[in-house]
């Protein structure tokens, strides 16, 4: 009763006593929003005009002196006591991430799965930030929810998961992992009468988890956190495509000791340097057959889905019962923007929490509800929203599209390679990306060595930034070597800017190679 009345007495004295600041330092408000938006059209966008960019992908120089001479361009040795004004400093930030930083759309910049992101992606982000909404309450965030709702629903259509799938955006493909495989647990824990949340995983007998020797080392790190130890992962070897064997997965499960919980089996779909895809219905089957979780790691490779062309390669995902999938690598977004799909809701029971001041139930009950329990995060960012404007922009076929053109240039990369002889093609392009490695005949002891030196002078020289990965090149059992890799995530890049780079390469190579100076001087 009296939260009824009172406001209604003070309210109107109250009124007229409202502070009147300039509003437009809140980015929540009308003009803080407008201030948001003249900002980067005007100072900023001034500063950058003038700034001097880089030819290559990022400043030449080495490490020391690039983050010695970007600290001295912020100008200021610590906190400074008085600002000097949003403009003067949004300019100056500007300034230093333009000439110090890294240039992701320059046709060089080849290293990651790190794409130079989509002007509407990032202007979608900037209006998510100045929401600030929250995902984990009905009443911090009402349209982020409603937007991360259907950005799941459409994933969950694309990956031809069923009616009882859902998901959650997670802060990078690592932490998806880390959720799915925290699922996995406490669902094999749950099987065998173990509260793994309560009880810890004590509890659980010999718990494995199997992936395939390439799959991504987050993996390993899971099971560290979620308290299974890293021994638990058992490596599954890959066939010369470097695809899980599914004979020898079969063969591992089979000769485990009964007193073993297989918790869950990794299968990768786009393997972080070759791109390769794990056969996913023969997997799909070996987990059924033993009543084992499947966890698809799509980060990489979930994004074919978009292209009609390339789909069909992940064939198989919809039997999966988690998908992690990161659309800050084939999506086109700045991160993070990671999801973790699972096929049936009922699994993220073991995340539910009740908090009293967050979700109490009769709140819940009555449909003021939010997405607390869907994640190990509290607060969290709506990063739904870059995406939603991403695909309502440019559609399906829109990112398609931008898939396939970087899978061209991928193969465009591929011979190109294949066609020069001091180059070794180490694996085609599946997705993306190109292994390769720098033959040296002249001194083929140094060749790890050279392959190294070739990417730190192009890195050092500001000409290109590329990727380099080891492998066993003679097969199974074979030393590793030190190869480097393209991984092509920009779609305005053109078959001439990938022959320079190629050439740049060869030069590198050149350079690095000792006995080839002397031989010239
Ligand atoms: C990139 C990648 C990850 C990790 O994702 P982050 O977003 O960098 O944490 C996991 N698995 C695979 C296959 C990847 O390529």
């Amino acid at each position: 009763m009296q939260a009824e009345t009172e406001p209604l007495k003070r309210g109107p004295e109250l009124a007229p006593q409202w502070p009147r600041r300039p509003s437009s330092v809140l980015a929540g408000s009308r003009e803080g929003l407008a201030a948001v938006t003249a900002a980067l059209t005007g100072a900023v966008g001034s500063a950058l005009a003038v700034a001097r960019w880089p030819s290559g992908p990022m400043r030449a120089g080495t490490p020391a002196d690039v983050l010695a001479a970007a600290r001295t361009a912020l100008g200021m040795e610590g906190i400074p006591t008085e600002g000097m004004g949003a403009e003067a400093a949004l300019a100056r930030i500007g300034k230093v991430l333009v000439e110090y930083g890294l240039h992701l759309s320059h046709p060089h910049a080849v290293a990651h799965l790190q794409p130079p992101p989509l002007a509407v992606a990032v202007a979608a982000d900037a209006l998510a930030s100045a929401s600030n909404a929250s995902l984990d309450t009905y009443d911090s965030g009402p349209s982020a929810i409603a937007v991360e709702r259907w950005l799941i629903g459409g994933l969950i259509e694309l990956a031809g998961l069923g009616a009882q799938a859902d998901g959650v955006l997670t802060p990078g493909g690592s932490m998806s992992n880390l959720m799915g495989l925290l699922l996995a647990r406490d669902a094999a824990a749950l099987r065998r009468g173990i509260d793994a949340r309560r009880q810890g995983v004590s509890a659980l007998p010999g718990p494995v988890v199997l992936c395939s020797e390439l799959a991504h080392f987050s993996i390993q790190r899971a099971c560290a956190a979620l308290g299974l130890g890293e021994d638990a992962v058992r490596l599954v070897p890959t066939d010369a495509r470097r695809r899980m064997r599914p004979d020898a997965l079969a063969a591992i499960l089979r000769e485990l000791p009964p007193e073993h919980t297989p918790l869950a089996i990794v299968a990768t779909a786009g393997t972080t340097d070759f791109g390769s895809i794990d056969p996913l219905p023969q997997i799909a089957a070996i987990a059924a057959e033993h009543g084992v979780w499947l966890h698809v790691d799509a980060a990489y490779g979930f994004g074919a889905l978009f292209s009609e062309r390339l789909a069909g390669k992940l064939h198989g995902l919809s039997l999966a019962d988690s998908v992690t999938l990161d659309l800050h690598k084939l999506g086109w977004q700045p991160a993070a923007t990671s999801v973790l799909l699972v096929s049936n809701a009922s699994n993220f029971s073991a995340l539910e929490r009740e908090v009293a001041y967050l979700n109490p139930v009769d709140d819940a009950d009555a449909g003021y509800e939010g997405l607390l329990g869907r994640s190990l995060q509290t607060t969290r960012r709506p990063d739904a929203v870059k995406v939603a404007a991403t695909l309502l922009a440019h559609g399906r076929r829109g990112l398609g599209d931008m898939v396939d053109t970087c899978h061209d240039l991928a193969k465009h990369a591929e011979q190109r390679i294949n066609a020069e002889p001091e180059l070794e093609l180490v694996a085609p392009a599946e997705l993306t990306t190109v292994v390769f490695r720098y033959r040296c005949s002249e001194e083929p002891e140094r060749e790890d060595e050279i392959n190294g030196a070739m990417r730190r002078r192009l890195m050092e020289t500001g000409t290109a930034l590329i990727g380099r990965t080891s492998v066993r090149t003679e097969g199974p059992g074979s030393p590793e070597r030190v190869c480097l890799k393209f991984t092509l995530l920009n779609p305005t890049t053109t078959p001439e800017d990938l022959d320079a780079l190629v050439d740049a390469v060869l030069a590198a190579g050149r350079a690095c190679t000792p006995r080839l100076q002397k031989g010239a001087a």
